[in-house]
């Protein structure tokens, strides 16, 4: 992988990218070396190239100068002057956290590292308009909020809806498809108001519209939208005041089409319309025989709970002409479930909705637009594969592949192509929000910092066997000496349960097992130059890991990952330029188990640890989770009463020195707010708190002035943020 020969080092670009934290460790003991010898074989040399042009531009320090040399071509590029090694090992091991937490691939160029080794922000995919996240949090810490915090970047939100926009455009123009594309939001997947106006308003000159899922969802939708060229598209189950409501919007003149589910929604839409004195405009949900793929695929296929049936569509079409109100049918809608990662999935579907499309229009019905529900998916792991987190499409083959079959099958049937509509969330909200999370504590397995123990004379006999293997250990005998401390391990827990081992001994065979144990993942990544790792020392660095604890509750902020293991990059957001040197697992402050996160993205397969920094006393250390914006921001429970967590809106804006603007925070729930979601009331608690403080100063347990004031800081504390205070990297002793 490597070679170090007269000032320079060689080494793979193939083993840069697969051990980056490897090549730095080697680096960082090699400190002599003019020229980096970066070999091209089986990478293109175009990627080399881009790695060279970040460690160009990425740094603003100075710079060693550095040669790259690749095996086939020879190419240099001198950089800056020499002034010594330490900047490109900087630089290099900024490149390998980009490589390291994937982030080029998912982060779909909204994200990056900058030369402070802070995550940057690419609001509109520009890199002249970055931000430093750090700086954001400065500022929301300047402001008074407190963490978890999440980030919401507004002008990504406009950028995702231009994009997708025009991804559909651009499909539109080379198929010479001849009728346009409508997008409508699905309020269900963010309905943050903020979130909602600024999708609409960036979405005004493409007439993107909304889809609303019940009743509260649709009273918003007819307040916001005056656009009668967009569209309102009811799906969900529906009742008589859902259909009013619906019905209303008609009479202003709004395009509201209701989608009818089951048969009866149609009797009931039919006879209120009639009373209302207004004329619907009507959808049918076709239930497909294709079926969906990843998580939500029960969304889609014959035993999907929505939808209708071939034959209820028959029905549909007869009522709809016996009551003189065939034109009434507007819109063919399906949805075989969110996050599709399979294109094929999509195809299939297009094709039989297009096909439904095309025979009821062949029934007389005037139609004019195939919904197609969501499906987009996002690559939340980057590895553009059908996994259920990622996805083996892009947008535009997205794009293409919808507008394609659905033209096509028209053709066939020679029916005018209709208004493609799309009910695209995740993909368009996704990206535009970071969950900042602090970690305050890290429990580990043994403590790297305490003198190694030494054998004591009448030690018992497993001690001094444990040590023995401890000072033998070389890179030869790694293997064999695993297997002689695990068996010293499997005796020693026999004999503890039997009585014949004291807790002293016990606690220094475990010490000195770990001890070993992370020695040896040390040996095999760093002093040996096999890239595989055998399975039994991979399990051994998983046991070896740290729980980072983390101020935060899965339940409240990743429920998905909790309830259907779906997976999210998370990395620390600053101390990039450092690498990273424990292996984690993250825990949040609930008493539950299973609070945790445990499975993180790996291009290849799931990683079971993270690899993060080690903690330095009273230095904050925050971890982002990204691409959190779609379902997470509006899902969370109130388990443990961790309520909403607080926010920041940014905005970019060139004028400020920062090159942003924190242009509205809101604060997460306090306490009290969570305690009357559950039907506790303030003033109650602190009548019943304050009978008891009464009771005590009558007795004289408290001097009333020591009752007044705890009285006071009861009161206070109901009015404090639910998660913990913590104040320079530490939970704060309760200065309330
Ligand atoms: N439309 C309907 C009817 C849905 O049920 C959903 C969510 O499952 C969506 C759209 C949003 O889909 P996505 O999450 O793929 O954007």
């Amino acid at each position: 992988m490597y070679t170090a020969e007269n000032n320079h080092i060689r080494i793979s670009l193939r083993g840069l990218v697969a051990k980056p934290q490897r090549v730095a460790h080697k680096i960082g003991n090699f400190l002599d070396f003019f020229d980096l010898v970066i070999m091209s074989k089986d990478d293109s040399i175009a990627r080399a190239f881009e790695r060279a042009n970040f460690v160009v531009n990425g740094h603003n320090g100075e710079l060693p100068r550095l040669r790259l040399v690749f095996q086939y071509e020879i190419l240099s590029i001198l950089l800056q002057t020499c002034t010594g090694v330490l900047g490109c090992c900087l630089s290099l091991i900024m490149s390998s956290a980009i490589e390291l937490y994937n982030i080029d691939r998912w982060g779909s160029g909204y994200f990056s590292i900058n030369a402070k080794g802070n995550v940057g922000i690419l609001p509109t995919q520009n890199p002249a308009a970055t931000i430093d996240i750090m700086e954001v949090i400065e500022d929301a810490r300047d402001r008074g909020l407190t963490f978890p915090l999440v980030l919401r970047f507004q002008d990504l939100l406009q950028h995702r809806v231009e994009t997708i926009h025009l991804a559909f455009q651009s499909a539109i123009g080379e198929f010479g498809y001849k009728n346009n594309y409508r997008g409508v939001f699905p309020v269900k997947v963010n309905q943050l108001r903020e979130v909602v106006e600024e999708i609409v308003e960036a979405g005004r000159l493409y007439h993107l519209g909304v889809e609303a899922g019940s009743k509260p969802e649709l009273l918003a939708a007819l307040a916001l939208y005056s656009d009668p060229e967009s569209l309102i598209i009811c799906n969900g189950y529906k009742d008589g005041q859902y259909i009013r409501s619906a019905l209303l919007g008609n009479k202003l003149g709004s395009r509201v089409i209701m989608v009818v589910e089951k048969l009866e929604e149609l009797h009931q839409i039919l006879r209120l319309s009639k009373e209302m004195n207004v004329e619907p405009m009507i959808g049918v949900r076709v239930r497909l025989q294709s079926k969906g793929s990843g998580k939500w695929a029960t969304s889609g296929g014959e035993n999907a709970k929505f939808g209708l049936s071939t034959a209820d569509l028959v029905k549909a079409s007869e009522i709809l002409r016996r009551e003189g109100l065939a034109h009434c049918l507007k819109l063919v809608h399906f949805h075989v479930g969110s996050q599709v990662p399979d294109i094929g999935t999509i195809k299939r579907a297009v094709r039989e909705a297009a096909r439904f499309y095309s025979k009821l229009a062949k029934l007389g019905h005037e139609l004019g637009y195939l919904d197609v529900g969501g499906g987009l998916g996002v690559d939340y792991d980057g590895s553009n594969t059908a996994f259920d987190s990622s996805m083996n499409y892009t947008l535009q083959e997205y794009a293409r592949d919808v507008v394609y079959n659905i033209m096509d099958v028209c053709d066939s049937e020679e029916i005018p192509h209709p208004i493609i509509v799309s009910e695209s969330g995740r993909a368009l909200v996704a990206h535009h929000s970071v969950l900042v999370v602090e970690a305050f504590s890290s429990i580990e397995k043994y403590d790297r910092t305490a003198p190694v123990a030494t054998v004591q004379p009448g030690d018992h006999k497993l001690v001094q066997d444990m040590w023995d293997i401890e000072k033998n250990l070389t890179v030869a005998n790694r293997t064999e000496m695993l297997h002689d401390a695990q068996e010293i391990t499997a005796q020693t827990l026999s004999m503890f349960n039997f009585g014949l081992m004291d807790l002293e001994s016990k606690a220094k065979i475990e010490q000195a097992y770990w001890r070993i144990a992370g020695r040896i993942v040390e040996i095999f990544h760093t002093e040996t130059d096999e890239d595989y790792l055998p399975d039994e020392v991979k399990e051994l660095q998983i046991a070896l890991g740290d729980q980072y604890v983390c101020n935060f509750s899965v339940f409240q902020s990743l429920l998905d990952h909790w309830a259907l293991g779906q997976l999210f990059p998370v990395m620390p957001i600053h101390r990039l330029n450092e690498p990273p040197d424990r292996h984690a697992t993250l825990v949040d402050i609930t008493c539950d188990s299973d609070g945790k996160v445990s499975k993180f993205i790996d291009l290849q397969d799931v990683k079971e640890t993270l690899p993060l920094h080690t903690l330095r006393p009273g230095e904050p250390y925050y971890i982002g989770f990204f691409l959190m914006g779609a379902y997470q921001d509006i899902m969370g429970d109130l388990h443990n009463l961790f309520g909403r967590v607080n926010e920041a809106h940014v905005f970019l804006d060139e004028d400020e020195d920062d090159g942003f603007y924190i242009e509205e925070t809101i604060e997460g729930s306090t306490i009290a707010e969570v305690l009357t979601m559950t039907q506790w009331n303030e003033s109650d608690l602190i009548r019943r708190f304050k009978k008891q403080v009464d009771t005590a100063i009558k007795s004289d347990r408290l001097k009333p002035n020591e009752g007044m004031k705890l009285l006071t800081t009861y009161e206070r504390s109901l009015k404090h943020y639910t998660y913990l205070q913590i104040h320079n990297g530490n939970a704060h002793n309760g200065n309330i």
